[in-house]
């Protein structure tokens, strides 16, 4: 019995792996949802007050979380990551209890919460927070020295969460308004942080106290704190919205690197102004800021560890030579400000919407100052990176994403709908919209997909199902027998009908608009059919109608 039960087991956890199922947790559930404990309550502003001790690696300090009771509950949800703790919390200066699920805290409430009403509770909590192993892409706190020494200090926690560090409501559906970040560190150590430097305060211990505050909405993972022995310098962009603060950070060691690297900036902005609108966040100013990995969109203090190089750590990922032009960590990361930060994810299964449209932001940069060509090549050159292993959409509810292809595939599949749209401008005017109509909001799938195809007056809604949802390229198949051309789309989800370009003989580009059905056109020769190589499909010519 005993046997064959750990037969059984073995055989189910084979086949959980073949199939590459998760099997999600309770804990999963807690930080993926919106559970009964979270949306009760409107998130209004943080302010996040942490000592951060780098001689032993801990931290300590309080959150203010003020809120607005949509409907009354007594049972409010908090998240701080093990081995995070939370030693007290307080509303109106009063105790509260509460218990610890994981990942999660419920606090029980004693004051009535009433409806409309504005409250606020104070999370007081320390602990030696995860260290990330692979920043950014594991997250937590990157614990690292320069070359004299001193601490070099910074934090990324994309996907894995803000409460991997701080107590808050850990899911990305709910913002704050507004918010609040001070950051006591050892002398002559600087925090910076997101928003601006409203003043410093100089501590009796020898720390000293850095102050900043953000105007605007806030996603927890754009939220860091980032520790070293930087050199500051400033400049501004006169943008479309005005004049822009921009202030740049870099470690001693690496100042003149990085006063040559940091001057593409202005020309990153000025291009993004152009294709997606003003900069969204005029009245936190933009920040780069050096780090001791990659790099991160933080909004409005976009974080950098590219190496001073142009390209991703020096290589082309494109393998087209335009990925050499610039320099991946500032053009792909300060992209975010309008797709992340500006336009957020409301559950991370949705996360196209940070990754397609950056990965996309990447070739019209490079369209804005190569031209158009070099930027369709740029894109066509990553489709070699897409893998085709797993729907782009993930899991909801569950704080999982789906394949990395929402990089490189999802570029493309932009590049593709472009493509359909066929009016440069029209394109455009769609993207700035978007930052407009979705201006400092959370969103979903749902939302974007709409939008696009509404406004190109186009319903893409097949196109969305078979790049996002469905891991299968569309096959344009064709055959040519007495001057008479068919063709058809295989490979392709129920309804697929998007319309595509094609050179005819004369020349012209065309369009042509197959179904799933074969339908026929008359050609004068049997030439093979030239399809618009913007578009992400394969075209295969058959031997005759199968
Ligand atoms: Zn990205």
């Amino acid at each position: 019995m005993k046997v064959l039960y750990t037969f059984a087991l073995v055989f189910l956890l084979q086949l959980a792996a073949s199939a590459q199922t998760y099997i999600f947790t309770h804990d999963d559930t807690l930080r993926g949802s919106i559970t009964k404990e979270r949306a009760w309550w409107d998130l209004q502003f943080y302010h996040l007050n942490v000592r951060v001790q780098p001689q032993d690696s801990t931290l300590n300090g309080s959150v203010t979380v003020r809120y607005k009771v949509l409907q009354p509950y007594q049972t409010l949800q908090i998240d701080l990551q093990r081995p995070m703790n939370i030693s007290r919390v307080t509303q109106d200066g009063q105790t509260l209890s509460f218990r610890r699920d994981g990942n999660a805290f419920f606090i029980d409430l004693v004051k009535k919460q009433e409806a409309q009403k504005q409250e606020s509770l104070v999370i007081e909590y320390n602990g030696r927070p995860h260290v990330a192993k692979r920043a950014p892409w594991d997250g937590g706190f990157s614990w690292k020295k320069d070359k004299d020494g001193l601490p070099f200090v910074a934090t990324s926690c994309q996907g894995l969460g803000a409460s991997v560090w701080w107590p808050c409501k850990d899911h990305m559906y709910d913002e704050p308004d507004s918010m609040r970040i001070s950051v006591t560190v050892p002398k002559p150590l600087m925090d910076i942080s997101n928003g601006r430097l409203r003043s410093i305060t100089e501590n009796l211990d020898g720390t000293r106290t850095f102050d900043w505050y953000v105007q605007n909405p806030i996603n927890n993972y754009g939220v860091n704190v980032n520790i070293g022995n930087y050199v500051a310098w400033t400049d501004t962009l006169n943008g479309e919205k005005g004049t822009l603060d921009l202030s740049f950070y870099a470690l001693a060691e690496n100042l003149d690197k990085a006063k040559t690297q940091f001057q593409q900036t202005k020309p990153m902005l000025r291009a993004f102004e152009h294709w997606f609108g003003p900069y969204p966040f005029y009245e936190d100013s933009y920040k780069l800021v050096e780090v001791p990995y990659l790099g991160m969109e933080h909004q409005s203090s976009v974080t950098y560890g590219n190496g001073y190089k142009n390209g991703y750590l020096g290589r082309d990922l494109s393998a087209t030579g335009w990925g050499l032009k610039w320099d991946f960590i500032i053009i792909h990361e300060s992209g975010h400000e309008w797709y992340a930060n500006n336009i957020t994810y409301k559950d991370q299964a949705d996360m196209w919407i940070h990754e397609s449209f950056t990965n996309y932001s990447e070739n019209l940069y490079t369209e804005y100052y190569y031209g158009k060509e070099a930027g369709s090549d740029y894109v066509i050159g990553c489709r070699k990176l897409i893998r085709n292993d797993k729907p782009i959409i993930g899991t909801y509810n569950v704080n999982r994403s789906g394949s990395g292809d929402m990089y490189y595939k999802g570029g493309n599949m932009l590049h593709t709908i472009r493509q359909i749209i066929n009016n440069d401008e029209k394109w455009r005017g769609i993207l700035r919209g978007m930052n407009k109509t979705f201006y400092h909001q959370t969103v979903t799938t749902q939302q974007i997909e709409d939008y696009i195809s509404n406004e190109a007056g186009i319903n893409l809604s097949k196109v969305f199902d078979q790049y996002l949802r469905d891991i299968r390229i569309p096959v344009l198949e064709y055959h040519i027998e007495k001057k008479k051309l068919s063709y058809r789309w295989n490979n392709v989800v129920e309804g697929f009908d998007m319309p595509i370009k094609y050179k005819a003989e004369n020349g012209e580009w065309k369009t042509l608009k197959p179904t799933t059905q074969w339908k026929s056109i008359k050609v004068k020769k049997s030439s093979a059919l030239d399809v618009d190589r913007g578009f992400y499909i394969e075209v295969k010519k058959l031997a005759s109608a199968s």
